[in-house]
């Protein structure tokens, strides 16, 4: 069996990659400051420069370039990523997530109570 601390491949690197994306978003400010959002804008221009999966960063810059980050608010910015990691699941073939769960699913745990 495969050591468990080894070099993550795509998927797992891809896996954690959303985790800590979508944990940012449900954590961003419902009130960002000017700076907030030109701050985060930066970040994924320079994340999707930097992140380690060549082909995954060339259509990942690309994307942004025709779907620029919604940093308006929490709400905006975390819709925005779901639809974005969505054009990744489209491209993969993967079944797309109910953005309208987004907060649910990163932020507040499911209505159902499933995560308390
Ligand atoms: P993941 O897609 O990693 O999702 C993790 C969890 O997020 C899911 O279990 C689900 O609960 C939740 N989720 C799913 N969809 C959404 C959504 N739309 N919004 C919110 N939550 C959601 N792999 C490639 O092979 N080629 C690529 O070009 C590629 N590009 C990538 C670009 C980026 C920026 C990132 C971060 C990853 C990319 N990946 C790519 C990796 C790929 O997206 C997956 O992470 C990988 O295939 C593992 O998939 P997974 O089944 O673990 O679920």
């Amino acid at each position: 069996p495969r050591s468990p601390e080894c070099p993550l491949d795509k998927d797992e690197l891809g896996n954690k990659t959303w985790g800590f994306l979508h944990t940012m978003a449900a954590y961003y400010p419902d009130n960002p400051t000017t700076q907030q959002k030109q701050d985060m804008k930066l970040f994924f221009n320079i994340f999707s420069q930097f992140y380690p999966c060549s082909i995954c960063s060339k259509d990942f810059q690309e994307d942004l370039k025709v779907h620029p980050p919604n940093v308006e608010n929490q709400k905006t910015f975390s819709r925005w990523l779901c639809d974005m990691h969505n054009n990744v699941n489209v491209k993969l073939g993967k079944p797309t997530f109910d953005c309208s769960r987004v907060n649910e699913r990163w932020k507040d745990g499911w209505l159902d109570g499933s995560c308390d």
